[in-house]
């Protein structure tokens, strides 16, 4: 029990650096938050020492008498923060991420080469809903299924509805995927559990991104009309990296087991029972009116930094957002998401580069998503988000300023300037 400090103290230099970084910078990644004491104190605890291959009552090892104890606190936790109703939805702990969770649940629900049919990638669809490129398949969802994704109108940013139900009648999916990874607006479940109603297709939200908001009751309830809802647990619901399935239980017979038996054995072994410890510890946090005050807060902040982009007439995606998120298309300006990334990094505000609808290709993607999460963490309200919006406003002013003075659009070329001594090099050091 030598503390880390003495144990290693290199880590410890990198856990301080990294502690100093998250605090000290302005935090806008939509997929990351600033999770509290108690879910770290959780995540570093004992329970990383067992394993506890099965479910409770039901495993392959000893000793889990504990562990049994804490992923049934774990399941109801995670109901209840949901609002479900136990003989209607069940729940699988176990996923070690949102990607994980997302292939243990198509093993469970459909057969290798069925089809599925999930928001494109350019449009703000996840690598997991069957992302693949001219050249390659670059998701196991796109490898051993065959995907046909669906678009956003170009001209709204709002998911095309129509288009997806004509060519939905067509493909036959056996899955229909909703949500995503950079989409601003909430979801029509309704819409869309017709459209999947027409071929018989499960329907299942992947609401990683959405989830705090959901528990929250502040976005369109997903469990009212899907069969399978998975997520993260890290990003708005502020709890550690893993991953949740819901299933209904009512619907197939079996399908509770399915989804069981595709968390483990066919795609997971041993549950990581300190991160369910530490996720049971964000659940019951999520469940409390602080936590509903919290995701109100994001969605006011969100709606603070939209407000004031547009004010200074930049182009966002649906020219707002409904939830933690906007998706900042600069390509009206002649800069690219690369940059405006880059240049942030030297400030000390984190965001990421982001394709945006109509994208040519995305290894430069025009856009930035920009999410206000981890910032409501730290309890910033609309005066902060003015700022915020204010630094980024200034942030993309100095880039045009650098992109000029380095003569040349070329990413090599903006850093030299903007590590240089110009006036645009100037200006970051006052950002
Ligand atoms: N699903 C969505 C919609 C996501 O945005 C992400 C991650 O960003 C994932 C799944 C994957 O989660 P993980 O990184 O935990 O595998």
């Amino acid at each position: 029990y030598t503390p880390l400090a003495e144990a290693d103290p290199e880590i410890q230099a990198l856990v301080d650096r990294e502690t100093y970084r998250q605090f000290r910078g302005l935090e806008l990644i939509a997929s990351e938050n600033l999770t509290s004491l108690a879910v770290m104190q959780a995540n570093g605890s004992v329970f990383t020492n067992k394993y506890s291959e099965g479910l409770p009552g039901a495993r392959y090892y000893g000793g889990n008498e504990v562990v049994d104890e804490l992923e049934v606190l774990c399941q109801n936790r995670a109901l209840e923060a949901f609002h479900l109703d136990g003989a209607k939805w069940g729940v699988n702990v176990q996923p070690y991420s949102g990607s994980t969770a997302n292939f243990a649940a198509f093993t469970a629900l459909i057969q290798p080469q069925d089809r599925i049919m999930g928001l494109n990638l350019a449009d703000g669809g996840h690598l997991t809903h069957g992302a693949y490129t001219r050249k390659r398949k670059i998701s196991a969802s796109s490898i051993y299924f065959q995907p046909l994704p669906y678009q956003v109108d170009h001209s709204t940013g709002i998911i095309d509805y129509d288009a997806l139900e004509k060519n939905a009648i067509l493909f036959k999916p056996r899955i229909l995927i909703c949500g995503a990874s950079a989409y601003p607006r909430d979801w029509d479940y309704a819409r869309l559990r017709k459209i999947a109603d027409i071929n018989g297709s499960y329907l299942m939200m992947d609401m990683a991104h959405i989830s705090g908001l959901v528990a929250a009751q502040v976005q369109n309830d997903p469990f009212e009309h899907c069969d399978v809802v998975c997520t993260t647990t890290h990003k708005t619901l502020r709890g550690p990296r893993a991953g949740l399935i819901f299933f209904r239980k009512d619907k197939e017979a079996d399908l509770e087991k399915r989804i069981n038996d595709a968390v483990f054995p066919a795609c997971q072994g041993g549950p990581h029972n300190n991160t369910i410890a530490a996720v049971a510890v964000a659940l019951k946090q999520a469940a409390t009116p602080e936590f509903k005050e919290y995701s109100t807060q994001i969605i006011k902040n969100t709606r603070t930094i939209a407000e004031e982009l547009v004010k200074h007439d930049y182009k966002l995606q649906t020219e707002g957002s409904d939830n933690h998120l906007v998706l900042w298309d600069l390509r009206p300006l002649g800069l690219t998401g690369s940059k405006i990334e880059k240049l942030c990094d030297l400030a000390e505000i984190t965001l990421n580069k982001n394709s945006v609808p109509g994208d040519k290709s995305a290894a430069t993607p025009g856009g930035v998503r920009i999410g206000s999460n981890a910032l409501t963490s730290r309890s910033m309200k609309e005066d902060e988000m003015r700022q915020v919006a204010d630094f980024l406003h200034r942030a993309v002013q100095i880039a045009l300023a650098a992109q000029k003075e380095a003569g040349s659009k070329l990413i090599k070329d903006f850093e030299r300037v903007l590590k240089g001594d110009g006036e645009a090099a100037k200006q970051l050091k006052q950002l």
